[in-house]
């Protein structure tokens, strides 16, 4: 086992980070920017290195700075947390290259995975089903129409090295295609440095629901169970639940088991999240992504599985502590989460929090790094809090979430917490009936 790990992110999963390697006995280093010297993970760390000032290029995304204070330290081994370098395979190949494990899967299954059409064509090959679409990068205009034409219209053009929703464009017709080609290729270009692009099948109506994954390293997969993560808002999710409403205990069987022999028959190590759009009892990967997720808490809730401690004896060599037939689902979870946003327009609304009251008892988690007189820095994403909720069923779950959000109180700033209290009150998110255009319909209505 590890003796010291060093924490590279911030806000709320560096202190859930942090809670796990406590747990199991490990000294912890965060390196934190200028801004962040009041936060809350550098209070509890055991040690804390300022690693540059408050832009993340200059702080926690360099990887010189991260490395060195490794060496200082003497940290054995990194936690990327989500976002900033936890998908960088440069990142993780200098890592080994300095004999500091990365806690997550090798540069190279991070490589194949960050390229969506490389990752696309291994879905395929490891027996996951995807959008039906052009086998690669799509050369010239002929060939987008003849695919387009195969497969039927509406068809979405992406971009091979995109992320965050950008490089994507629909089109209905050949005439569209022209354009949405022409389109995403510049942006793509433009945003990513990379303008190869790929044509799949546009799902109208699809729910986001995705697998998670764990492989040991050794030739070993497991699945627990999914997220239905179809709450979202310019493709960023919202709400997160595990089960999700939409499938059965066999179908989760099912596309959980297909992931799980993937995953083992990659050799991939760690933990990841196998993505699929989901419509008429049909499963489409979309992406993978090689890191924790956000919404991890909700499979947490419902498996009673910690996901860190797992993914640190994976990358100690320790192996996963459970086998598939341990892993049993359990009641229902939901995660909001909580934004320093103005709940109708989004504009982010740092600032300092005047007043921090969350909720407690059964069923509640709050993962959280802020705190009464905490100033939130305008550099970061606005993330301050998830809310989890667990209950026996949904519905149960549904009422201790309504009564979990009346008594969050966070003064101060504003969030996205009222948002919520709205949602919780819906009869479509009460019945569990919602696809991934939901959301954005529900706030252009404005109600
Ligand atoms: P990114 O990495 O940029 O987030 P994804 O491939 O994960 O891109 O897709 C993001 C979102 O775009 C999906 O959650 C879905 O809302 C939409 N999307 C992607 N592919 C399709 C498709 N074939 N049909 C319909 N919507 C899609």
């Amino acid at each position: 086992m590890f003796q010291k790990i060093l924490i590279a992110n911030r806000g709320e999963i560096a202190l859930r980070v942090l809670r796990a390697c406590k747990e199991l006995g490990i000294q912890t280093v965060v390196v934190h920017s200028t801004a962040d010297s009041d936060a809350m993970h550098v209070r509890l760390a055991d040690e804390s290195v300022c690693i540059g000032p408050p832009p993340s290029r200059e702080s926690y995304l360099n990887i010189h700075q991260i490395v060195a204070a490794c060496e200082i330290t003497g940290a054995d081994a990194v936690h990327p947390g989500y976002g900033f370098l936890s998908e960088n395979a440069k990142f993780a190949d200098i890592l080994a290259a300095h004999n500091i494990t990365f806690i997550g899967p090798s540069g190279d299954h991070i490589r194949i995975m960050g390229d969506k059409i490389e990752a696309k064509r291994t879905a395929k090959r490891l027996g996951i089903p995807v959008v039906p679409g052009s086998d690669g990068a799509i050369s010239d205009e002929k060939e987008a129409k003849r695919v387009a034409a195969e497969i039927g219209y509406p068809v979405i053009i992406k971009a091979s090295a995109g992320g965050g929703g950008r490089g994507m464009k629909v089109a209905h017709t050949e005439v569209d295609l022209e354009v949405a080609l022409q389109t995403a290729k510049s942006e793509a270009g433009a945003a990513f440095g990379d303008d190869a692009v790929y044509i799949e099948k546009y799902l109208e109506k699809p729910r986001h629901i995705e697998v998670q994954v764990f492989g040991d390293g050794a030739g070993r997969g497991v699945h627990f169970g999914e997220r239905d993560c179809s709450l979202q808002r310019r493709h960023q999710k919202v709400w997160e639940e595990a089960n999700s409403p939409a499938l059965n205990a066999e179908e989760r069987s099912r596309i959980g088991g297909i992931c799980a022999t993937a995953i083992a028959d990659l050799g991939y190590s760690g933990a990841g999240t196998i993505e699929f759009l989901y419509e008429n009892g049909e499963f489409y990967f979309i992406e993978m992504n090689t890191r924790l997720q956000v919404e991890h808490p909700v499979t947490e809730a419902i498996t009673g599985i910690d996901l860190v401690h797992e993914q640190i004896r994976v990358a100690s060599g320790g192996g996963l502590s459970v086998r598939q037939e341990d892993i049993k689902f359990n009641g229902h979870a939901i995660e909001c989460r909580i934004n320093a946003e103005d709940p109708r327009t989004f504009t982010p609304s740092p600032g300092t929090i005047t007043h921090f009251h969350t909720p407690g008892g059964l069923g509640i988690r709050v993962d959280s790094g802020v705190y009464s007189g905490y100033k939130i820095p305008p550099y970061y994403d606005s993330l301050i809090g998830k809310l989890i909720v667990h209950g026996r069923n949904r519905v149960e779950c549904m009422m201790r979430l309504r009564r979990a959000l009346d008594e969050f109180v966070v003064d101060g700033i504003k969030t996205t917490l009222p948002l919520f209290r709205d949602l919780v009150g819906n009869p479509d998110i009460a019945n569990g009936d919602y696809d991934i255009h939901w959301l954005e319909k529900y706030l252009a209505k404005g109600e």
